[in-house]
């Protein structure tokens, strides 16, 4: 049995969503507890984690100090922030399994992630990102090249584009691992968006990839069972935040499409979990789960939290 579990946001910082340094040690730490359990029953588990916190510092540190050290791109925030959150998390992981008296190695890819050129994502930017900013501090960054919309009270913020994941470029080199043993923290951030030029080489390009769509293309070229979507509710509900809101349980891939084309799902938070399961079944795979953090050693077993499953 083998599983990939996406990691949201509160995994990886405070339950106020602070980021500092401790506080993404301590909720990773506690985030591999559960994952750990896991691994001790007997399950071969890949992970792979969003970024959104940690990029956002990144760019404010870009803003900053861009007199002093060059601005780095997009496609660099997200390698670097696979970097540091893979470390912490192979230190979390090891130490929750050496408490088990599990001898397993971990280790982390900087993993990309190939997206279309002519991906119309590319060239309509359309993912909020970082923080919010004044109208005249937005200015001098929109002048440096960089798309901002107003957002009404809180500010400005940065637009940037956010193409479909179409293969995932180190998929093999995280195979080879999962074959020698090792538990392996890959494509985190949705994987580094690159496009393949004619000649065949690849390069980075100014973007993000959404983590969930890029953990259902992992989990379908690693052929995973189960995809589970760790984030910080039980399931996707209907009807969210009304006085009509209704869990959803086990559900086959059409309702779930039907419920998400009657706009039951938040763009950029529930959506596109909704849409990674979708599609990671309707591409083969047995069963996606959306749940919680703390239900993630049940999710593989059991019709926790919201479990898409192919049509009857
Ligand atoms: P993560 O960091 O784990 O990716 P997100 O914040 O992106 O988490 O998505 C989870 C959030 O989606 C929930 O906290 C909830 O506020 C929101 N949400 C939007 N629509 C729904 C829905 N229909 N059912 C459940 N949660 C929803
Ligand atoms: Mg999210």
């Amino acid at each position: 049995m083998r599983v990939l579990i996406a990691l949201g946001g509160n995994a990886m910082t405070s339950p106020e969503g602070h980021a500092r340094p401790e506080d993404q040690i301590t909720a990773i730490t506690q985030a591999m507890e559960p994952v750990a359990d896991l691994i001790a029953s007997g399950v071969d588990v890949v992970l792979t984690h969003g970024n959104g916190p940690q990029v956002g510092n990144l760019l404010v540190k870009n803003e900053l100090a861009a007199s002093v050290v060059p601005p780095v791109t997009l496609d660099w925030c997200g390698a670097q922030t696979q970097g540091t959150i893979g470390f912490v998390t192979v230190n979390a992981l090891q130490r929750a399994l050496h408490g088990r008296g599990i001898d397993r190695q971990a280790a982390a890819v900087v993993t990309r992630a190939r997206v279309d050129a002519d991906d119309p994502g590319l060239a309509n930017p359309t993912k909020p990102i970082g923080r919010y900013l004044p109208r005249d501090e937005a200015q001098v960054l929109i002048e440096h090249g960089q798309v901002w919309e107003d957002r009404g009270e809180r500010g400005w913020r940065r637009m940037v584009a956010s193409p479909e994941p179409r293969e995932i470029l180190d998929a093999p080199a995280v195979s080879a691992l999962i074959r020698a043993g090792f538990v392996v923290v890959a494509n985190g951030g949705g994987g580094i968006p690159v496009v393949r030029d004619p000649d065949g080489t690849v390069r980075g390009v100014e973007a993000v990839i959404d983590k969930d769509l890029g953990a259902a293309l992992l989990a379908r070229m690693l052929d995973v069972d189960t995809l589970v979507i760790a984030t910080d509710v039980d399931g996707a509900v209907l009807d969210y935040g009304t006085p009509r809101e209704r869990a959803l349980g086990l559900v086959d891939v059409p309702t779930m499409r039907k419920h998400a084309a009657e706009g039951h799902f938040a763009g950029g938070s529930m959506g596109p979990k909704v849409e990674a399961c979708c599609r990671f079944v309707e591409n083969g795979g047995r069963r996606a789960v959306i749940t919680s953090l703390g239900r993630i050693a049940d999710a593989v077993s059991d019709d926790v939290g919201t479990t898409v499953v192919p049509a009857a």
